[in-house]
């Protein structure tokens, strides 16, 4: 055997896995078809669209605009220029980071396409037609996925644009249409907006972001509109067009909306069509994703293991991680704790948002009795300093045991604001932390301590 663990793809499972079982003292193998390595979350999807988020907040001077006016700007005319440049030095960074990482510890890769030949053996082609094969103990798929390209839609490049061509845009568009408002599409769109290009969001449900608490959810899209977004929920699309000076968006309602771009983010297909899968006997569903033993992430073959977005939701950089590192774990016959029910899950709009544990529907729906807990970061001395005129923190407590069931967040922080709520959930502590426990002041995070005050208030001691 060549590798104790061969990782196919360099994305956050894939380096994460890689990482575990060279800790473990096995030989690695990490092999990318991508032309530096990082994956999707380093050059296409999550440090991409943060870094130019964080750019757009910074030269926009949009946390400031609660303060001195919706007309105030940072940076007058922002180009597309200002926003790349960062971008380049932070993914730069971000594969420097990770190069070393390997190097550190005697991870070895290498940049070809994989193609599973047997349940012990891969061959791998480089771009060039070079040819070779490996023999492995272990592999995992940590292959990703790719944006759902349909063949009516006419990506250009020009007008109508995939989440991975976004990074590519000459200059900044003076409208914006995007279709579907999943995570990436609700992030572009706001991003945008937060530039003051005027954006329509259109997605084909009545709702939006299904899997979040419906009041952080509505508060969410009350943001949106306020701020001059259209957004257009139940709208399906017949056709999209790109014309030699406009994009045109068909709906099958008969309305038709004009902008100079279209952002087209109506979801992911797992990188499985070239992997070999029918020779180790694994098979993926419609959209390319590979069912595992969510425990294990063993696939039906089971010394090949899958993890990160071709499994399927969540689909997170961070869950990815996790995942690859307890599949190299079992895979070399490290026993881990079980991983913990709730995980953050966090969505890097403008506002953010984000939330771990039930959402009050879950929590109705399970019939246990529970108290609700509300902070309105406009009520903390931190949400005064810092301008901020909008965002709130619920929190939701079981009536019997007084534990809290879930946090949710919309507003500034919230990504970062979640872990107090995470670890509260997840060591099962009650309302009586906020209330008994010193919160620093002034912070956003009071608002944990406001919330908590609100659901005891109504509970009482106990
Ligand atoms: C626009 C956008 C924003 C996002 N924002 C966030 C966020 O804020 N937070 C968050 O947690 N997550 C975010 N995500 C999701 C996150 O990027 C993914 O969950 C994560 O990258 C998945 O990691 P992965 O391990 O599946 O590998 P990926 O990062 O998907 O990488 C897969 C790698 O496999 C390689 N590969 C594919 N097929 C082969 C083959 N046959 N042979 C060799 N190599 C192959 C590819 O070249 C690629 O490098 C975002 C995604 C997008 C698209």
């Amino acid at each position: 055997m060549d590798y104790d663990m061969l990782v196919i793809g360099s994305g956050p499972s894939g380096r994460r896995a890689a990482v575990q079982s060279a800790k473990l003292g096995k030989s690695v193998l990490v092999v990318d078809r991508g032309r530096r390595l990082g994956g999707v979350s380093v050059h296409t999807g999550t440090i991409p669209s943060k870094t130019l988020r964080e750019t757009v907040l910074n030269l926009s001077g949009w946390r400031e605009r609660g303060f001195y006016g919706r007309g105030y700007r940072v940076k007058q005319d922002i180009s597309i220029g200002d926003l790349i440049e960062r971008l380049h030095k932070t993914l730069d960074h971000e594969v420097e980071v990770l190069q070393h990482q390997f190097m550190r510890n005697t991870v070895k890769s290498a940049r070809a396409a994989v193609k599973f030949l047997g349940p012990n053996r891969v061959s791998l082609t480089a771009d060039n037609g070079d040819y070779s094969e490996v023999g492995f103990a272990n592999a995992l798929i940590a292959v990703g996925t790719r944006p759902h390209r349909p063949g009516d839609v006419p990506f250009d490049k020009k007008r109508i644009f995939d989440s991975d061509e976004m990074l590519e845009l000459h200059h900044l568009p003076r409208t914006l249409t995007v279709i579907g408002a999943g995570v990436i599409g609700v992030e572009y769109a706001t991003i945008f907006s937060a530039l003051d290009v005027p954006v329509t969001l259109v997605e084909p449900r009545n709702t939006i972001l299904d899997f979040i608490d419906r009041e952080i959810v509505d508060d969410f899209i009350h943001q949106m509109r306020d701020r001059g977004m259209t957004i257009r929920l139940g709208s399906t699309v017949k056709e999209i067009a790109s014309k030699p000076d406009h994009a045109e968006v068909t709906l099958t309602d008969g309305r038709t909306i004009r902008s100079e771009m279209v952002l087209y983010a109506a979801g992911r297909t797992g990188n499985v069509a070239s992997l070999g899968l029918e020779m180790v006997g694994i098979e993926a569903d419609g959209r390319g994703r590979i069912k595992v033993d969510p425990q294990t992430f063993q696939t039906s073959t089971p010394n090949i293991y899958a993890a990160g977005d071709v499994i399927g939701f969540p689909s997170l950089a961070s869950t990815s991680m996790e995942q690859g590192r307890v599949a190299a774990c079992h895979a070399f016959g490290v026993t881990l704790p079980p991983a913990p029910e709730t995980f953050p899950y966090g969505i890097y709009a403008v506002p953010e948002i984000s939330t771990v544990g039930q959402s009050e529907e879950q929590v109705r729906e399970s019939g246990i009795a529970y108290e609700v807990g509300v902070a309105r970061f406009r009520e903390t001395s931190r949400g005064h300093i810092m301008g901020v005129n909008s965002g709130f923190l619920k929190l939701l407590f079981s009536v019997e045991t007084r534990r809290l069931l879930g946090a949710h967040i919309v507003g500034e922080g919230a990504t970062e604001l979640i872990h107090i709520g995470q670890a509260v959930i997840n060591l099962g502590g009650t309302v009586d932390f906020f209330v008994n426990n010193t919160f620093n002041y002034p912070t956003l995070a009071e608002a944990y301590k406001i919330a908590g005050l609100d659901a005891w208030n109504r509970m009482g001691q106990g």
